[in-house]
């Protein structure tokens, strides 16, 4: 995979390689501000098609805020960037065990946080019926759900090797 990583982004659209290292998407990063997320390196890592990038658990610390694609002297479509080394990552199976749960909770529910009983109660205490009107509420819907999810091959991308 070292190889294809430059590939994989080039094939969408994705240019790292004009990435200067001057750091203003790591500065302007919240989530790197309390936690050990260094954009600056995944943008290095993906360009010198470092393998190991794809299995930082940091590239999962990424919020998606867009603040240093918006920043990037250079145009780079940093969060676009991030987005598809994380789907390389869980080509490969690299995939953190909470977002492997909450992907079969998707499978099994519907829903990636279902809710509860007690939240349904509160709904109805706020007048409103305890479940709206989502696969949680229509058992065909969510058999339909389960369909699709197979014929995309979800259950196996999510699947442990
Ligand atoms: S802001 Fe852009 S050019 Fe600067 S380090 Fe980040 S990705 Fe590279
Ligand atoms: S999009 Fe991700 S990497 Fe970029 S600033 Fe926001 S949290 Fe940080």
């Amino acid at each position: 995979m070292s190889k294809e990583i430059q590939k994989a982004l080039k094939a969408t659209g994705l240019d790292v390689l004009s990435c200067m290292q001057c750091g203003i998407c790591t500065g302007s990063c919240p989530s790197g501000w309390n936690t050990g997320f260094n954009t600056r390196r995944i943008i290095r890592d993906a360009a010198k098609n470092r393998v190991t990038v794809l299995s930082d658990d940091n590239l999962w610390l990424c919020t998606t805020c867009y603040t240093c694609q918006e920043r990037c002297p250079r145009g780079i479509p940093i969060t676009d960037t991030i987005l598809n080394l994380r789907r390389l990552a869980v080509r490969e199976g690299l995939i953190l065990p909470e977002h492997r749960k909450v992907a079969e909770m998707v499978m099994e529910r519907g829903h990636a946080v279902p809710l509860d009983e007690e939240t349904k109660k509160k709904r109805e205490e706020l007048g409103l019926e305890p479940i709206p009107e989502t696969v949680q509420k229509c058992p065909e819907a969510l058999e339909e759900l389960k369909i699709l999810l197979k014929i995309c091959k979800f259950d196996e991308l999510i699947a442990e090797r």
